[in-house]
């Protein structure tokens, strides 16, 4: 196994900056998944590591050693990336066996280790075919399985089973994260599906725009970000942000919008003269308590929009002038469209977000 230490890290290509100066540790055998919107430069960054692409500026070191000179195949390290390059005329079978022959594993080991892992991939029934003869899913499926074939001391997955579908994705997810926790190889784990890197990391570095916007466990990266970006990007459906004014009312500290007030959660009172005035208002989904009822005690009222019910659980769109709010609830509760509805916000959850930098405000910083 090995830590992996990435100092300032730059990847050009020509006038693109795919990615900015970054710095991060992967300790020995850790789970960091990379995530971030398409685009953000979480492939370069693996590509950078495995040794495929030529970093511009910065250091790679693999257990303290820099490795920028030493070639990939020299890096021990395994990759499955989004798009496999399966060798077309080998079948699924002797493409799963490759690396192991390549490096001379006796012929009784080599069949036992790709039996193992051709059974918990689910690969049995298409052994014998060519790649060509695959679906997107299936050939991820093989390309994945190739990889984890390996022991190497890195493992570096780039969206390894985007192409799935839901069920599959699932059981993928449940074998890697199984593989990871057998054998503690350290990983790097590429998507852009917050969920997946909720599920599966130890930790998640966030990215955006070449940039890391967090380094955080997964916990910290939905209860704690750092900024309006992160909180964004995280959680499903995502958090609702409403833009207002603090102001002074009644001898409290609150929050306004839409010629509506919100009480401010008591942490915030003591330092409310030093709160911007205009701030970003954040709040989950799941955090927001609607009621009908007109007597209902509320920190904000709007009329219904619209009301999915996805029978596990209910999605309430609701409009508030021109601002329009989510609130997950329970399948039994349909509000019919326009009907006017009251919201209270769970003090514990609501976040504040400078509206000039989107930075996150912290009562004990400011
Ligand atoms: P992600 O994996 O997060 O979607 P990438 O690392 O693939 O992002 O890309 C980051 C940026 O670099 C994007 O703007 C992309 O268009 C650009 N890019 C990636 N590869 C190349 C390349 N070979 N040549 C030029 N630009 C590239
Ligand atoms: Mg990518």
């Amino acid at each position: 196994m090995a830590r992996i230490t990435i100092e300032n890290l730059v990847k050009n290509y020509g006038e693109v900056k795919a990615v900015r100066d970054i710095s991060f540790e992967v300790a020995d055998g850790e789970f960091v998944a990379l995530l971030g919107p398409s685009g953000c430069g979480k492939s370069s960054t693996m590509r950078c590591i495995c040794g495929l692409e030529e970093i511009s500026a910065g250091t790679i070191s693999f257990d303290g050693k820099p490795v920028n000179d030493v070639r990939p195949r020299d890096r021990n390290v395994a990759m499955a990336f989004e798009t496999y390059a399966l060798y077309p005329t080998l079948n699924v079978y002797e493409n799963i066996a490759f690396p192991l022959r390549s490096a001379n594993w006796p012929n009784e080991r080599l069949a036992a280790k790709v039996k193992d892992i051709v059974r918990a991939m689910e690969l049995e029934s298409i052994l014998d075919r060519l790649p060509s003869e695959l679906s997107g899913g299936q050939a991820q499926r093989v390309g994945l399985a190739r990889a984890l074939v390996r022991e190497p001391s890195v493992f570096l997955l780039d969206e390894p089973i985007s192409h799935l579908d839901t069920r599959q994705r699932h059981r993928m997810r449940e074998f890697i994260k199984h593989i990871h926790n057998e054998l503690g190889y350290t990983m790097i784990y590429v998507t852009h599906d917050q969920e997946e890197a909720m599920a599966l990391a130890d930790r998640i570095v966030v990215m955006h725009e070449g940039a890391i916007r967090q380094i955080g466990t997964p916990d910290e990266v939905y209860n704690d970000p750092p900024d309006d970006f992160v909180a964004g990007f995280v959680g499903e459906p995502p958090m609702n942000f409403i833009e207002g004014s603090i102001v002074r009312a009644d001898g409290k500290w609150m929050f306004r919008a839409k010629g509506q007030t919100v009480a401010l959660p008591d942490r915030w009172l003591a330092v409310g003269e030093r709160l911007p005035t205009q701030v970003r208002l954040g709040i989950r989904p799941f955090y927001v308590e609607p009621s009908l009822d007109p007597n209902a005690p509320y920190d904000m009222r709007g009329e219904v929009f619209l009301s999915e019910n996805l029978q596990d659980l209910g999605i309430v769109s609701i409009d508030i002038e021109d601002l329009r709010l989510q609130v997950v609830t329970a399948p039994s509760f349909r509000p019919a469209r326009h009907e006017r509805i009251s919201l209270k916000f769970n003090p514990s959850y609501i976040r504040l977000f400078d509206l000039g930098s989107g930075k996150a405000i912290r009562p004990e910083h400011i």
